[in-house]
């Protein structure tokens, strides 16, 4: 590495990732007036939040939908906050949700009682059980949500104490495939506050792709006078006497004040601060951290539409052969993951906004959980992983196989070479109780002046990334800072 490389430009903050995390911090902080300079390694914004271009179809490279964008929810405060009309950004999905178990259909509506009321209908018996239930999964006081949940060790231990049907406990367990975890290893606070997003607020779509969100907050922190530098991946975080000066990048030197890391924490901390850098505690807690699961995804391009297969809805669909759901989420971390499930997770990009895809055409992405397994694994194996996946879709999708223009896929291992996450994970760290709510990393003891964290692998309270999540955590981080000075 170069140490030598001139120092250009002096800033006030500089923000390492242009994830949603690194964008709304940096668009807080401009929004103050000081020199704010986001870097990224890539060449363009959004991280996990984006889209690409396979001929002439958009795919979103990651994220299928966003939550909490109803008045007064989190991403339009936010907005509001930042100065950015949200009037038009997003298409609302209702249903947001469609789940297919076995031959059973369950529709998610953007209406809490509409969804409760339509499962009360399926399931009379449990009439008194689900209202009780909804009405933790719509309490958004924090505090209050931690008392309801105080007995409970695990999500499925919640769920036994509730239902007595074995289809209900499959349908909210179902959502965990956002975390990749079977119940019983889940904290019940995550997986309430999970399946608030969905029930509660889920479902939202940025019109132009997830690239349409990333590229307006973009925007907004360029005409605030925000700095960026795409194509400039920080190398070093320079320490000195416990305090960051800067960052070393493939490119320059650059100064700072304050450094605030918005992306994956496993390179954080041993490449960028370096271990000579960090205590001995922090080193040996963060040895014992785990991953959230990977994903492997296929990108398809079809030459006809795919609104029957949807419902005539533009709901994601969530499909699974059996109940037994937690089973499914067990085998996803098995070398043979991909011949023992069922589930896979449909989503169409053109059919939510249809400029995305050519006319009479359709944007169609498949997506199941995965493990993190070398790359050449994935070469010997991807042929039949993407018959296996393409094989599951079909209980859902009868006549897909003649109508594939193009395919592309992503692995784990493609994940984490874009987006740098550790082992390709969807959402930093995994959701268990060992590594949440109280027990999550305690990224502030560092012990290193001017330093800070934001993005889906600080270890939010309520264990779990996902956007919602990365944008809370971005506005408090900014908070920080600007409280600091
Ligand atoms: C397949 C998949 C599907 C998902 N679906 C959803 C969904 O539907 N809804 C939802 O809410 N969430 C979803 N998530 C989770 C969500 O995408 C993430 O939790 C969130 O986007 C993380 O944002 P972030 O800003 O913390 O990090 P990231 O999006 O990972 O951004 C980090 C950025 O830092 C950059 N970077 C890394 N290292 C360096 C370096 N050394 N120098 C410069 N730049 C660097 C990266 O290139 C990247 O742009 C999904 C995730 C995946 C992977």
């Amino acid at each position: 590495m170069n140490t030598n490389k001139k120092s250009t430009q002096k800033y006030n903050a500089i923000i390492i990732g242009a994830g949603i995390a690194g964008l709304i911090c940096a668009n807080y902080l401009a929004k103050k007036g000081s020199k704010i300079l986001l870097i990224e390694k890539t060449q363009k914004a959004g991280g996990c939040c984006t889209s690409f271009k396979r001929e002439d179809f958009i795919f979103d490279s990651c994220v299928h939908s966003i939550g909490s964008c109803r008045k007064r929810g989190i991403i339009t405060n936010i907005l509001k906050e930042l100065g950015i009309k949200q009037d038009k950004i997003f298409v609302k999905c209702n249903p947001s949700d469609l789940m297919i178990i076995g031959n059973d259909e369950y529709f998610f509506y953007k209406n809490v009682n509409k969804t409760l009321s339509a499962l009360q209908t399926r399931f009379p018996r449990e009439k008194y059980a689900l209202k009780a239930f909804f009405s933790i999964i719509t309490e958004t006081r924090h505090i209050s949500l931690c008392l309801s949940l105080r007995n409970y060790i695990s999500y499925k231990q919640l769920l036994d104490d509730f239902f007595k049907d074995y289809r209900l406990k499959g349908i909210f367990k179902f959502f965990l495939g956002n975390i990749g975890l079977p119940s019983y290893k889940v904290s019940p606070l995550t997986a309430m506050t999970l399946l608030r997003e969905h029930v509660f607020d889920g479902g939202y779509y940025p019109k132009g792709g997830m690239r349409g969100f990333s590229e307006l907050l973009l925007k907004n922190f360029i005409k605030n006078k925000g700095h960026v530098l795409f194509d400039t991946k920080a190398e070093k975080i320079i320490v000195k006497n416990k305090q960051v000066r800067g960052v070393l990048t493939n490119r320059i030197s650059l100064t700072s004040k304050y450094i605030i890391s918005a992306c994956d924490m496993n390179q954080t901390l041993y490449e960028l601060i370096g271990k000579e850098n960090i205590n001995t505690k922090m080193l040996k807690r963060f040895s014992t951290m785990k991953p959230s699961v990977s994903g492997f995804i296929m990108y398809i391009g079809l030459n006809s539409h795919v609104d029957k297969y949807f419902r005539g809805t533009k709901a994601n669909i969530w499909y699974c052969k059996n109940y037994n759901i937690d089973n499914e989420y067990e085998n996803v971390i098995n070398i043979d993951f991909y011949k023992q499930g069922t589930s896979i997770f449909c989503s169409s990009p053109s059919l939510k906004d249809n400029s995305l895809a050519p006319k009479n055409k359709a944007s169609l992405e498949l997506m199941i959980l995965a493990p993190y397994i070398s790359k050449k694994y994935w070469i010997e194996n991807i042929e039949k992983i993407k018959l296996a996946v393409l094989k599951r879709a079909l209980n859902v999708m009868p006549e897909l196989g003649e109508k594939i223009e193009i395919i592309d896929f992503a692995t784990p291992i493609t994940l984490e070479k874009y987006t740098a996450n550790y082992h390709g994970a969807l959402y930093g760290w995994a959701s268990i109780p060992s590594q949440t709510g109280i027990n999550r990393l305690p990224i502030e003891k560092l012990d290193i002046k001017n330093i800070f964290f934001t993005g889906h692998w600080v270890g939010l309270p309520v264990g779990y990334g996902g956007i919602v999540n990365v944008a809370y955590s971005a506005k408090n981080t900014a908070g920080q800072i600007i409280k600091t000075g």
